[in-house]
């Protein structure tokens, strides 16, 4: 049984920075943090994100310069999105082992080896209609989604990413990854499985800055967007 006050005193071991740094449980450090960068192909120079200060699109042509600058700073990991100039139905430029998710993979690993490379592993930026799949009128076909997420994670841990993160929100992509990647002979390839999303307005930023077109909404995918009014009672005034 755990002790309790007043026997547990846990200020007695907070009492200088010594005592404190020796028993703190819980760090927070540059080990903890992802980097996410949005890579553009085909274009000369970086684009401001005006929804987020301060955030840029990379141009490929910049991005293994960027990639040794992050290092230099003492960033560990990073993760890809890639703004696609070829888009279609499928978002099949995404397991092209040419086409830019494979790319950025082997600029990121080729510039600074131990960089951690995630990829954002997902089709809303590579599909001409927006959606984070394969569309069936205005549904996405969840199974043949999962399909090309394997194809997806294949292509990219063949350009070296070590962690494929799907974004895609599709019923049991993780086992269809893993499924995939192993049959691959990439079994040491990890999975990071966004846990959640929501169908939210506060993702609009990230779809600026991912140029994503969406037609329609992902309200059949994603969580319930976070609405106060399931959590705060609004008393209205007499
Ligand atoms: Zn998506």
């Amino acid at each position: 049984m755990s002790s309790q006050f007043p026997e547990a005193r846990p200020r007695r071991l907070r009492r200088n920075a010594s005592l404190r740094s020796l028993f703190q449980e819980t760090e927070f450090t540059l080990n903890d943090l992802v980097l996410p960068i949005f890579v553009e192909e085909e274009i000369d120079d970086f684009v401001p994100i005006k929804s987020m200060p301060g955030v840029v699109r990379i141009p490929e042509s910049k991005l293994a310069g960027e990639i040794e600058r992050y290092a230099r700073a003492g960033i560990k990991s990073v993760m890809t999105f890639g703004v696609s100039h070829h888009l279609d139905s499928d978002g099949s430029d995404t397991w092209n082992e040419r086409g830019l998710v494979s790319r950025m993979a082997a600029i990121c690993k080729d510039a600074v080896p131990e960089m951690i490379v995630m990829s954002d592993t997902c089709f809303c930026e590579y599909t001409d209609h927006g959606h984070c799949g394969v569309l069936h009128g205005h549904e996405v076909d969840n199974d043949l989604t999962l399909f090309n997420l394997g194809r997806q994670a294949v292509a990219a841990a063949r350009a070296g990413a070590d962690v494929i993160a799907p974004s895609a929100a599709m019923d049991g992509q993780v086992q269809a990854i893993r499924k995939a990647l192993d049959e691959a002979g990439f079994s040491q390839t990890a999975i990071m499985a966004y846990s959640t999303k929501f169908a939210s307005a506060l993702y609009g930023p990230f779809r600026e800055a991912g140029g994503s077109a969406l037609k329609g909404d992902r309200k059949s995918y994603p969580d319930e967007p976070d609405e106060p009014s399931r959590s705060v009672a609004r008393i209205p005034a007499r």
